[in-house]
């Protein structure tokens, strides 16, 4: 992939370098990387020794880097872009890292903005919302700095930016000024070996920012690679302290493994190293599971986000599937009741909407009357919904995925007669009538009276 070449760093005196209060570690150390990655030399690779291109990147980002470099600034492509150009894969966006304040990069560019509150970053703009971040390279907080004043514009050296940075494949930079790759913390070597390796102590970095043990996750998944042995332990030892990362950040990472295809090999990793059950409160771990979400799996990549109530439901019918056998003779009631009991602890916990619970629910309850057979009443009604037809498709990739059902989709195509559907409709009445008795005691739907979601529902579905 590249011919690495060890060498000083010429040039790398910035305004952040000259600081010595830029310079010094502070008493967050314990967040550092350790003695060698703080200390050595970077690794230089010369533009004849690395497959990237500026063929390859973005116009408007070169466009940037080099009015900065123009201005006297230092400009980096930084992060994710020179990670993803060098393994051949498109980068989802071109992050710019330079040594230029937010103040003065926004004197450069006239369509810019400053934004964040705690860290001031620019974006700047192009036609049709292409944004473009350009980051004064940072620090680490220290403790000390994070309890006086936040985490507030602790600008740093490129080292510095370097080193704060998740994993060694996600903190190399391009350098706009000699196209070379700049890099900080054995990033090259980690790619090359397919190795995802934490900046620093994987224990310390975990504590500091949970939030990492799901990242790193999904990069050892999206990029192939072995997640470093320090990291996966760390993982283990720290597993629970996903509880305090924020939930926000969390619910973006995780809904991001759907859209990138890799939340099966995710989640499966994560039940195995014991994050699975803080991380996705109240969703059951399966086989199944695994399998239905490796079909969903496969169909991501073409640049669709799945919706949040599509996600939900997936995560939970492996669940009600397992529960369909006792479901089957039950009321509407009793199985609203499951369903809203499956679904509340995950959309609760993650803050997803009463409509994207609503659609998740409707899509479940369709699902069972779909194993509940035909001939009950209402089903040509039923037939018209959307969510019928949502769930014939959901059924198709189920059956595909676990093996099971098939016939299931394949009686429901099947012509019934109206004669034939009335007469089923009549003997079911018979037993609905007992269903529409009072339920028993244990089994009564919500104690809140029905919401919109559930009356419309059983307008429908009766
Ligand atoms: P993607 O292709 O998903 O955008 P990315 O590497 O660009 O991948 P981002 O989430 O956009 O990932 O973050 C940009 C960069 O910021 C990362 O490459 C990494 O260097 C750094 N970063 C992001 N999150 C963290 C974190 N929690 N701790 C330390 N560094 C982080
Ligand atoms: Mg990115």
């Amino acid at each position: 992939m590249i011919a690495s070449q060890s060498s000083a760093q010429d040039g790398l005196e910035s305004p952040a370098d000259q600081n010595p209060a830029a310079e010094s570690p502070g008493p967050g150390t314990a967040c550092r990387p350790n003695g060698a990655e703080q200390d050595a030399e970077p690794v230089v690779v010369p533009r004849d020794r690395h497959p990237i291109s500026r063929s390859l990147i973005d116009p408007d980002a070169l466009s940037i880097m080099y009015r900065l470099r123009n201005n006297g600034y230092k400009a980096y492509l930084v992060g994710g872009s020179v990670r993803d150009l060098l393994i051949g894969k498109q980068p989802k966006d071109f992050d710019i890292g330079t040594d230029a304040r937010p103040g003065q990069i926004h004197r450069l560019f006239r369509s810019s903005f400053i934004i964040g509150k705690r860290f001031k970053l620019v974006h700047v703009r192009f036609p049709r919302n292409k944004v473009i971040e350009v980051i004064t390279f940072r620090r680490a907080p220290s403790t000390d700095e994070l309890d006086r004043y936040g985490a507030e514009n602790t600008f740093g050296t490129p080292r510095q930016d370097a080193l704060r940075r998740d994993f060694t494949a996600n903190a190399l930079f391009y350098d706009i000024a000699n196209y070379s790759i700049i890099d900080y913390v054995g990033g090259l070597r980690d790619m090359q070996e397919r190795n995802l390796r934490v900046i620093g102590d994987p224990d310390l970095r975990f504590k500091e920012d949970p939030v990492r043990m799901l990242r790193a996750l999904e990069f050892s998944a999206r990029l192939g690679f072995t997640l470093d042995p320090a990291a996966e332990a760390a993982l283990r030892g720290n597993a629970s302290l996903i509880t305090d990362a924020s939930r926000m950040r969390l619910k973006e990472e995780l809904f991001n493994l759907f859209t990138l295809g890799v939340s099966s090999e995710v989640l499966r990793r994560s039940h195995d190293l014991g994050l699975f059950p803080h991380l996705m409160q109240g969703v059951a771990p399966s086989e199944n599971l695994w399998k239905l979400l490796g079909a969903m799996d496969a169909n991501a990549g073409d640049g669709r986000i799945p919706e949040a109530w599509f996600i939900l439901t997936t995560l939970h019918f492996p669940s009600l599937h397992a529960q369909m056998p006792s479901l089957l003779n039950e009321n509407l009631d009793t199985v609203l009741h499951v369903i809203e009991t499956m679904v509340a602890p995950f959309s609760t916990y993650y803050g997803l909407g009463s409509q994207t619970s609503h659609l998740a629910r409707e899509l479940l309850l369709s699902l069972w009357r779909l194993y509940r057979g035909r001939g009950c009443r209402g089903e040509f009604k039923f037939m018209k919904r959307e969510s019928y037809r949502l769930a014939m498709d959901f059924l198709k990739i189920w059956s595909c995925a676990s093996g099971l059902d098939s016939h299931v989709s394949e009686e429901w195509h099947a012509p019934v007669s109206k004669e034939g559907a009335r007469q089923g409709a009549q003997g079911r009445r018979r037993r609905g009538r007992r269903w529409r008795g009072k339920p028993r005691e244990e089994k009564t739907g919500p104690q809140d009276p029905p919401g919109f979601a559930e009356q419309e529902m059983r307008k429908d579905i009766t």
